[in-house]
């Protein structure tokens, strides 16, 4: 194994990466070195630490036409006891493995995607903000066959890398405006699951509308008025010590960071229900005193939404600053640095 007595020397100061990272928007200031591993007809490579630069690729490369990409992304915490530890680097791993399982891609093993993640963390330890900040991290997997002829086939050669990015608190600066669309779905049934860029493309027009035409930050897709999820996170309704959630179904992405906090919600004591969402619920949701409405997602952990756009009519949740959702956001913040013992199922 590689160790990161090899990593490539960063050519910025740290301090001055992190004083970017403080002010720049999310996930646009870069860690210097990334760690690679590639996969041939022979199986995987090593993993390597890589100084982050422009890598060129075949202009004919299987992933620019036939979307054979998907990727992760998770957080690594700087800890009470002076660590830095990758919130559940082996359930991103796992995903990983699903969506490439799906796009047909070399499925890499757990055990490389977290050794690459931990040495993307190591490598870039002097990167990594306090708590409330953190290092994202971004494992990405291409399909590197060069061939532009095989549009019905894989590709089985692929590589992976693990990107870092210094990020501080990220929290939108008021609760978030959201476009119910009930007419086309999130993405196909076959995609749901997967993490690519091509579920992003899908909703990237239906998001351009609402931002137009309702000054939206988001679109929550429920086609026939089943909930599924909004563009990059999933849904969760609390009013009191009741949460309720979508069932996991093939039609929307599976979130590690929707998974955690259930899992916290049951270890206080609160009822979880995984079931069918609809948008009346919603509405009716929304008019419940006190009950809110928020969006989990690794890169905010938990968004409060303050405004449903259901049909043209604006429905107006509270947000609290205390309330249940800030409650469950503070817990899982302070098991991901540590500070609470708890052990994920
Ligand atoms: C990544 C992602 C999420 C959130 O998943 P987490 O594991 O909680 O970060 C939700 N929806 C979509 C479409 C995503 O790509």
């Amino acid at each position: 194994m590689t160790s990161t007595a090899d990593a490539p020397a960063p050519a910025t100061d740290p301090s001055a990466v992190l004083a970017a990272a403080a002010t720049a928007p999310f996930g646009t200031v870069f860690g210097e070195v990334m760690s690679v591993a590639r996969a041939d007809a022979s199986g995987w490579s090593e993993p390597a630490l890589e100084p982050l630069t422009s890598f060129s690729l075949h202009p004919g490369t299987h992933a620019l036409h036939y979307g054979s990409s998907c990727f992760e992304g998770l957080k690594a915490h700087r800890t009470v006891d002076g660590g830095i530890r990758a919130f559940r680097a082996d359930k991103h791993a796992a995903r990983l493995q699903q969506s490439c399982d799906r796009l047909l891609l070399p499925v890499p093993p757990i055990e490389l995607t977290t050794r690459l993640i931990e040495m993307a963390v190591e490598a870039n330890a002097a990167v990594t903000p306090p708590a409330p900040g953190s290092l994202y991290l971004r494992p990405t997997m291409l399909g590197t066959d060069v061939t532009i002829g095989a549009a019905a086939h894989p590709s089985h050669t692929a590589i992976l890398y693990v990107l870092a990015c210094p990020v501080g608190h990220y929290l939108p600066p008021r609760p978030l405006t959201i476009v119910v669309e009930t007419e086309v779905p999130r993405t196909t049934p076959q995609f749901g699951v997967v993490k690519t860029g091509a579920n992003y493309a899908m909703a990237l027009g239906r998001i351009d509308r609402a931002r137009r035409e309702h000054e939206a930050d988001q679109v929550l897709f429920a086609p026939g008025g089943i909930v599924q999820e909004t563009g990059a996170a999933n849904v969760v309704l609390v009013d009191g010590d009741l949460l309720v959630t979508p069932e996991l179904t093939d039609s929307f992405l599976h979130g590690v960071t929707r998974d955690s906090l259930l899992q916290v919600a049951r270890s206080l004591g609160w009822t979880v229900e995984e079931r069918t969402v609809t948008v009346d619920e919603c509405i009716e949701w929304s008019a419940r005193p006190g009950a809110e409405i928020g969006l989990m997602g690794t890169a905010a952990v938990i968004a409060q939404v303050g405004t449903l756009v259901v049909d043209d009519r604006r429905l107006t949740l509270s947000a609290p600053d205390d309330g249940r959702l800030v409650e469950l956001r503070r817990t899982l913040g302070e098991i991901q640095t540590g500070a609470r013992p708890f052990t994920f199922a």
